[in-house]
């Protein structure tokens, strides 16, 4: 090669080296997110893997001990700068507006919303009381509408676009016996994120739902009562509860609160840009499975 095209090469390749070795733009990086349920097992999952991507989260939950935990654990991942925490009960009109307030003025909006706070709740039919029922409507169904709604009209506002993820469940697809208060909600949630996908679609706001099944460890909902239920209602002992349902699924493999951030994150990013009205279930194959 004549010298100088020789140099030339030498010098562009010095640079693209130099560039490799750059530390990448985080993907979410200037994104500002609200998680609701941001207290539990997946909201601190999908917290993590937005703060690490660079987004700030406002997070919020109805008990605040465990707010006050988490955001412990988190401030570990970026630092205080980039979390907020706020306590709330999704299901009360005027607190879901101060907790978009809120973010509003710590960080200046809110451009992603994961709409993740549930219970989880199982009852025969005969046995379903309108207490149960309802408490199932007001969590699973208002409260998902009320932080929706008042996201939409922060993101509309803002006029960049948006983007929410519902973390609903398999059984909002897959009907589960003795869960009918539960199962109904979750199918509503669903509905919900199609419905909020069609009006948001000229304002640049995606809206997508991911369904997991079964997350045992880390899941707040699996501590204590409802391990011990779904334990005897599956004639097995609670410690085994976590190895039955890996055995039961089509993949064999469990269901982590770190797969469904993934999952979340894939949707509520730019990576799933052209995505909305999207149903993901991330449940090791069961609602496959369970429809063959
Ligand atoms: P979790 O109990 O660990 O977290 C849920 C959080 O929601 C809790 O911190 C709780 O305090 C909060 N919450 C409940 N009611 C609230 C309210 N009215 N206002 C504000 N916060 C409220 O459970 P998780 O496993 O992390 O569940 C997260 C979501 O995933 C829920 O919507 C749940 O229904 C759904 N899901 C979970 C599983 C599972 O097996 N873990 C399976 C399918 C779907």
């Amino acid at each position: 090669l004549p010298e100088q095209e020789a140099f030339d090469i030498e010098y562009w390749l010095l640079e693209e080296a130099k560039l490799q070795r750059m530390p990448k733009p985080k993907s979410l990086a200037g994104r500002i997110a609200l998680v609701t349920g941001g207290a539990g097992g997946i909201g601190q999952a999908v917290a993590r893997q937005l703060l690490r991507e660079g987004a700030c989260v406002m997070l919020t939950d109805i008990d605040s001990t465990a707010l006050d935990e988490a955001r412990q654990n988190l401030i570990k991942v970026a630092g205080k700068d980039s979390l907020g925490t706020v306590q709330a009960d999704i299901t009360q009109e005027g607190q879901v507006a101060a907790v978009l307030d809120a973010a509003a003025l710590r960080f200046g909006g809110v451009d992603l919303l994961v709409s993740n706070a549930g219970i989880a709740s199982a009852a025969p039919l005969d046995e379903t009381t309108l207490d149960i029922w309802q408490r199932n409507q007001d969590i699973l169904v208002t409260g998902y509408f009320l932080v929706s709604r008042g996201a939409f009209q922060m993101m509309k506002r803002q006029q960049l676009g948006g983007s929410m993820v519902f973390v609903a469940s398999k059984n909002g697809l897959v009907a589960s016996a003795g869960a009918s208060a539960y199962c109904t909600a979750k199918a509503a949630e669903i509905h919900l994120a199609r419905c909020i996908a069609l009006e948001g679609a000229e304002h640049g706001i995606r809206v997508n739902v991911v369904n997991p099944d079964a997350v045992i460890r880390g899941s707040r909902i699996w501590d204590g009562k409802w391990k011990e239920e779904r334990a005897a209602s599956n004639k097995i002992d609670a410690d085994d509860v976590e190895e039955f349902y890996r055995k039961r699924s089509l993949l064999k493999r469990s269901v982590l609160p770190e797969d469904i951030a993934e999952a979340v994150y894939f949707l509520v990013s730019d990576k799933a840009g052209k995505s909305t009205g999207n149903v993901l279930n991330v449940d090791a194959g069961n609602a496959a499975a369970f429809t063959r």
